[in-house]
C-alpha cells in the first residue's frame, strides 16, 4: 500500500530497496539503490524534502508568509 516504501534512484533511476545500514553511532534504515548503490537515509531524506520545500536552504525572498528577520 505504501508507495514510499519504494522508490527510484535519483542517480540512476534504479529500484531502491528498504535496507538496513550500520552508521557511525546507530543503526538505520534507509533506501539503497540496487543498481548503482546509491544511499539514502532517513536524515537525508528529510534534507531533500525540506530544500525541496525551500526550508533547507536560503528563503527565496518574498515568498514565505512568515518573515521572521527584518532587512
Ligand atoms: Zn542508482
Amino acid at each position: 500500500m505504501e508507495k514510499s516504501l519504494f522508490s527510484t534512484c535519483s542517480r540512476c533511476g534504479g529500484a531502491m530497496i528498504f535496507d538496513k545500514f550500520y552508521g557511525h553511532h546507530e543503526d538505520f534504515w534507509g533506501l539503497k539503490c540496487l543498481i548503482c548503490g546509491e544511499i539514502i537515509d532517513p536524515v537525508i531524506l528529510e534534507n531533500r524534502e525540506l530544500m525541496r520545500l525551500g526550508l533547507g536552504v536560503s528563503l527565496p525572498r518574498g515568498t514565505m508568509s512568515e518573515q521572521k528577520f527584518h532587512p
